[in-house]
């Protein structure tokens, strides 16, 4: 986790002044991230993120409704200026629509059932990417 965040906050990150990272159990992640960032040499922040210090810590909308009470007012994306109406998360959106080819990928081969999960990625990223677009342009159909 510490690797992926630092190189997804590193990518195009020039001038960053602040992050908000969501994760599952960020409650207990973040406990000691600074210390693992700084114990290890493979692995920084953007250094404006490092000076500026503004790093918010977040979990999911799905995962907190499992956390204790106490963790509800510090990581949720509700109280969180700027965050929008972000759900917080992204692999769990899709296992509604994976729900109904599960039972046929059980009998693929694994390469087979790389293929098939890759078409229903794609597709429900085409599906997101259509609806997107339409929103788009119903908003700009809109008279000012
Ligand atoms: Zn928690």
């Amino acid at each position: 986790m510490d690797y992926s965040i630092c190189k997804a906050s590193s990518f195009n990150a020039d001038g960053l002044q602040s992050l908000l990272i969501i994760y599952d159990v960020c409650c207990q992640w973040k406990k000691k991230f600074m210390h693992r960032l700084t114990a290890n040499p493979t692995i920084s922040l953007p250094p404006s993120i490092l000076m500026s210090g503004d790093i918010t810590y977040a979990v999911g909308k799905f995962h907190l409704s499992a956390h204790i009470d106490e963790c509800y007012a510090a990581h949720t994306l509700n109280y969180i200026l700027g965050a929008g109406q972000i759900d917080g998360e992204l692999m769990e959106t899709i296992w509604g629509p994976l729900k109904g080819v599960v039972q046929t990928m059980r009998s693929m081969s694994l390469e087979h059932r790389k293929e098939a999960m890759d078409q229903q990625f794609f597709n429900h990223n085409w599906k997101k990417l259509i609806s997107t677009s339409t929103s788009y342009a119903i908003c700009q159909l809109v008279p000012n």
